[in-house]
């Protein structure tokens, strides 16, 4: 490694810097100001953007890696274009993804949080069969939009919970319809048909703002939207009104846009919503995998070797 100067956005969870000895990390806030020919490559953990005008600060760089894999903060063309590659860590982060999916789902399906909430309360004196109740899980139809690798992993969680399921990708993917017993439809079709819609796509051009006023209006009003991709795929004013109108039954949200949501934002009052502050690969064991692996793709990049994964 002739070169081992890195720019990474900490402070970097101890997983990560303990295995990074022998690397020099330098600040973040060299993107903001000059030219550092210095550097060669730039480590992104909590999602900081990277656009063609960051990258032009850093005429000598080899790699971005970044720990996660979505890569929507990295302008990907721009890195591809000035030939520095771009490592993320796909896969090892599916099946707590998924998990998390389901745990959602399953929380805003039977109003759990609401649930603890009252339980805790001075207002729970009693226990009454009719209140709090809430919507079937088991037997419901899901709808997967974005049917790839987490997509896939939530299908087979589904299996269990006897869900017919539906999902829409831009491309039919027949092989994850073997493994799942999955049935593809159109975008409008998975909207009109699915009880639980979850979205577990990239954010794109293509899907920001995919779930807006239309989409919602699409959706049952007995329905629950569950997004564990990134928040900007759903359209936050039009969720807020259709939560507050009952145009959709409740939502389960990892991710929000923007994130976190300001501290007054209407959203936050309603109470047939479940959020959490972006948990989605947030476990101990794929926290690990992922320092591992973001790390390796790393130093991989500084010493010009292929990385494990690549994007671009
Ligand atoms: P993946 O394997 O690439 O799957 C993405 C799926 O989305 C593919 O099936 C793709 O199929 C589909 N898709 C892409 N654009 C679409 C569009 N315009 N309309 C409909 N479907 C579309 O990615 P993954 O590894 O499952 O990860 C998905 C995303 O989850 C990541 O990009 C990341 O942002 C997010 N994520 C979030 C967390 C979290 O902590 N909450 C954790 C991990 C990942 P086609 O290409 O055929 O359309």
């Amino acid at each position: 490694m002739s070169n081992s100067k890195v720019v990474a956005d900490g402070p970097l969870a101890a997983a990560v810097s303990q295995r990074l000895s022998g690397v020099e990390l330098l600040d973040w806030s060299l993107t903001e100001a000059g030219t550092h020919p210095e550097v060669a490559a730039l480590y992104t953990y909590g999602h900081p953007r990277v656009d063609g005008q960051i990258l032009d600060r850093f005429p000598a760089l080899q790699v971005i890696s970044n720990y996660g894999v979505g890569v929507d903060h990295i302008d990907v063309a721009a890195a591809v274009q000035r030939g520095i590659v771009v490592g993320n860590t796909p896969g090892i982060l599916n099946g707590a993804t998924a998990d998390m999916a389901f745990t959602l789902l399953m929380a805003t399906g039977r109003r759990l949080v609401e649930g603890d909430r009252y339980a805790r309360s001075p207002e729970f004196t009693v226990y009454d069969p009719g209140y709090m109740l809430g919507r079937e899980i088991y037997g419901q139809t899901l709808g997967i939009l974005g049917m790839g690798r987490i997509g896939e992993q939530i299908a087979r969680r589904a299996a269990g919970f006897d869900m017919p399921i539906v999902y829409h990708n831009r491309t039919r993917n027949e092989e994850a319809e073997q493994r799942t017993g999955a049935r593809y439809v159109d975008f409008e079709q998975l909207l009109g048909t699915a009880d639980y819609v979850v979205v577990a796509t990239p954010l794109t051009p293509q899907t920001t703002g995919l779930i807006g006023p239309r989409a919602l209006g699409l959706m049952k009003s007995t329905a629950c939207l569950i997004n564990i991709a990134r928040g900007a795929v759903v359209d936050t004013e039009a969720l807020t009104e259709a939560l507050a109108s009952g145009a959709i039954y409740a939502a389960g949200l990892d991710v929000t846009d923007p994130e976190p949501l300001p501290r007054n934002h209407p959203l936050l009052q309603l109470p047939n919503v479940t959020i959490a502050p972006h948990l989605g690969s947030a476990t101990e064991q794929t926290r690990e995998a992922m320092a591992a692996m973001s790390v390796e793709n790393l130093l991989r990049g500084l010493r010009s070797e292929p990385l494990l994964h690549t994007v671009g």
